[in-house]
């Protein structure tokens, strides 16, 4: 067997088997396979598609490239989420504090930014000092000792998900069904839960977007659980503007933290927030009524417990929490920019992919691999849909530490801002 037929096979519209599907992924993980192989591959599957057996195929053998964790001494209900990307999406951050204050175990193993989305995993890293790569013993333990723990990908888990998801993103071959599916399912059979809630996003700033394309994304989802004996939950998002007023790493961490101290929350992200934590509660077997479980997850928020359990995460993995006590010691951008509206009127929309692709640009996402984010870069909204404008108001805030993005993001923000 070798990649060249593989490659020819797939960019031929032709299925391959599960043997030759394994060993792109084992040749790819050893190194034997290259990047511009691997490349060549994806974008093939990407504009050819998958049968339902070649996903299971590659989901499996992506999930089985790696450990596939055993959290059953966790109790007999181990609950997961994993959205399937977002602008503005700090939702894991600010749910999972408030599960874990539920006595819920949560063990999270989360990704970086893909595309003009942002990743759980780069956002956490905005915390001074906060450790993302962790052993699995270590992992294990942290859940042990204090209910929650949120890594990045290491070596050991879903490997091959680790290089094709950083592939993808460089080769623009993000936004497909069956890449995402098994992206998503291989990490989350790798990371041992056995209740998954899916938070399926589409719209102008999802990678699918439409609903009829989030169903049909969900439905192969929970076909793979099942087939590993998952019990899987999908939610579906409508996600055409951002969530929440924030968009960047340590912009949105900021805010995450504002809302587990429940000082602002905004209503699309609590709506999101307390609805897939109603249902994180119920597959826990800790709670049948959705409503109940919202009022508990808001007794959290409101008592401090929430916020108490995200500053004891943050400290257990090596973080400075000082930061978040305070949150006027991050880092600011250089160049912070008041972006003034030059109508007054309705604004109707705020396209959440340009916002995510602007953010990117001005230094919050990777363009390359390799690429460095800048951590205090990104954008505030000051209006969201719905709001009233005035001439002259501040629509939105730009935050950068590069002079000449920041001139060329005004005049995109004037576009992105449709008012009526
Ligand atoms: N999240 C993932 O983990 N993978 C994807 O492909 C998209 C979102």
């Amino acid at each position: 067997m070798n990649i060249l037929d593989i490659i020819a096979k797939k960019r031929d519209k032709k299925v391959l088997s599960k043997e030759e599907i394994e060993f792109f992924i084992n040749g790819y993980v050893e190194g034997t396979i290259k990047d511009y192989q691997a490349s060549a591959l994806i974008m093939a599957i990407y504009i050819n598609g998958m049968t339902d057996e070649e996903l299971f195929c590659l989901t499996f053998s992506m999930a089985n490239s790696g450990e596939i964790l055993d959290l059953s001494e966790f109790g007999e209900n181990v609950v997961d989420k994993h959205s399937t990307g977002g602008v503005g999406d700090k939702v894991s951050i600010a749910l999972l504090p408030i599960i874990a204050s539920l006595g819920i175990p949560v063990a999270k193993m989360s990704g970086r930014g893909l595309g003009y989305t942002g990743g759980t995993i780069d956002k956490l890293e905005a915390i001074p000092g906060y450790n993302t790569v962790v052993s699995i013993p270590e992992f294990k333990q942290n859940v042990k000792n204090i209910g929650i723990s949120i890594i990045g990908q290491t070596m050991n888990l879903a490997p091959a998900d680790k290089k094709i998801y950083a592939l993808r993103d460089a080769i623009s071959c993000v936004d497909n069904i069956p890449l995402i599916a098994s992206s998503i399912m291989s990490k989350k059979i790798a990371a041992g839960a056995n209740k998954i809630v899916l938070e399926v996003t589409y719209g102008k700033g999802a990678f699918m977007k439409n609903l009829e394309d989030a169903k049909l994304l969900a439905n192969k989802m929970e076909k793979l659980g099942e087939f590993a004996g998952r019990e899987v939950k999908s939610i579906f998002t409508l996600m055409d503007e951002p969530i929440g007023y924030s968009i960047g790493n340590t912009l949105e961490i900021k805010e995450a933290i504002q809302f587990l101290k429940g000082k602002k929350m905004p209503k699309d992200l609590k709506e999101i927030v307390l609805s897939l934590g109603s249902y994180m509660i119920k597959l826990a077997g800790r709670g049948d009524n959705l409503e109940q479980n919202k009022e508990k997850m808001l007794e959290k928020i409101n008592n401090g417990k929430a916020f108490e359990k995200f500053k004891q995460m943050v400290e257990n993995q090596g973080g400075d929490s000082s930061y978040l006590d305070d949150t006027e010691k991050f880092e600011k951008a250089k160049y912070e920019i008041d972006i003034k509206s030059k109508q007054e009127g309705k604004i109707y929309e705020i396209n959440a992919e340009s916002i995510g692709k602007l953010a990117s640009f001005l230094g919050a996402g990777r363009i390359k691999k390799e690429d460095k984010i800048d951590m205090a870069a990104g954008i505030i909204l000051n209006k969201k849909v719905n709001d009233k404008i005035n001439l002259g108001e501040t629509l939105a805030k730009i935050c950068t530490n590069d002079e000449e993005k920041a001139k060329n993001a005004e005049k995109e923000i004037l576009k992105i801002y449709k008012i009526q």
